[in-house]
């Protein structure tokens, strides 16, 4: 099993705060490449692609799965800034969104985030 897989499954979800609130806050750096009232974007610390991007809300959503109704213009709003951001960053070529979700998913960070990649040829299925 790959290890990024592994350290997924481990993972907590236990509602404590991430990595990312923190990112949200400017108390750890992360490559910032976009951020409104709602939502940031910014490179993967670990890139899978020569492009790829993690746009998350502000507000602390940990999974989609735990999102809710009143989530859903936010939802959207993920979604159509990572495809503002793709637009800026001249993937003209396509690219892939990925959300990972709870253990089977292979979410590591309980913070809800949208993967952009892009810049490679993408193959189906994924792993
Ligand atoms: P997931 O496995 O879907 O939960 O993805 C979490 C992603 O967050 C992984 O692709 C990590 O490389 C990325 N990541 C973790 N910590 C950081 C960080 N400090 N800055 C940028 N990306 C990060």
């Amino acid at each position: 099993m790959a290890e990024e897989v592994t350290k997924a499954q481990s993972a907590a979800s236990g509602g404590s705060e991430t990595i990312f609130s923190k990112i949200i806050r400017r108390e750890i750096p992360a490559d910032i490449i976009y951020e409104d009232a709602e939502c940031l974007a910014f490179n993967d610390i670990q890139p899978q692609a020569p492009i790829h991007f993690l746009v998350i809300p502000k507000k602390p959503i940990a999974q989609l799965s735990k999102s809710e109704e009143t989530d859903e213009k936010l939802l959207g709003h993920l979604l159509y800034s990572a495809r503002k951001i793709a637009e800026e960053r001249k993937l003209e070529k396509g690219y892939r969104v990925i959300i990972n979700d709870g253990p089977d998913g292979a979410q590591s960070v309980y913070h809800l985030h949208l993967h952009v990649m892009g810049g490679r040829q993408m193959s189906w299925p994924p792993g």
